[in-house]
């Protein structure tokens, strides 16, 4: 197995984990954006949003509840957060395991760099 965020997923990669289930997991950042910088994953291995199929879509469902809900934990629920999902190189995807990014505790731009 040689996918970070499936070794990860797998306690086999050390990580600060948030919140785990069979289906997902959830660990900050190595490299934190702001303040909150949580990734949200699959615990099954999934490289893109282009390989989602409608058989991911409770599973995503629960990725963007989950990154809801720890946002809402920390307190930023009202204030605000910021989500991304990165697809492949023109946005800056580096891990090609599905991840959503929730950040949250400053300010962001808009449009996004
Ligand atoms: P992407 O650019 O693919 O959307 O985001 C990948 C994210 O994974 C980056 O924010 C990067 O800091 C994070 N990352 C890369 N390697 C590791 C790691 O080994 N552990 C953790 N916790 N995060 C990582
Ligand atoms: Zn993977």
């Amino acid at each position: 197995m040689s996918c970070l965020f499936c070794r990860i997923a797998a306690g086999e990669i050390p990580s600060s984990i948030v919140y785990k289930d069979d289906r997902v997991v959830a660990f900050n950042d190595i490299n934190p954006q702001a303040p909150m910088h949580v990734l949200v994953v699959p615990v099954r291995h999934i490289s893109t949003l282009n390989d989602l199929s409608t058989e991911d879509d409770a599973l995503m469902g629960e990725i963007v509840r989950r990154g809801a809900a720890i946002a809402g934990e920390r307190g930023y629920g009202e204030g605000g957060y910021r989500t991304v999902l990165n697809c492949n190189a023109d946005a800056g995807q580096t891990v090609f395991h599905i991840h959503l990014h929730v950040l949250g505790g400053r300010s962001f731009a808009w449009p996004p760099g």
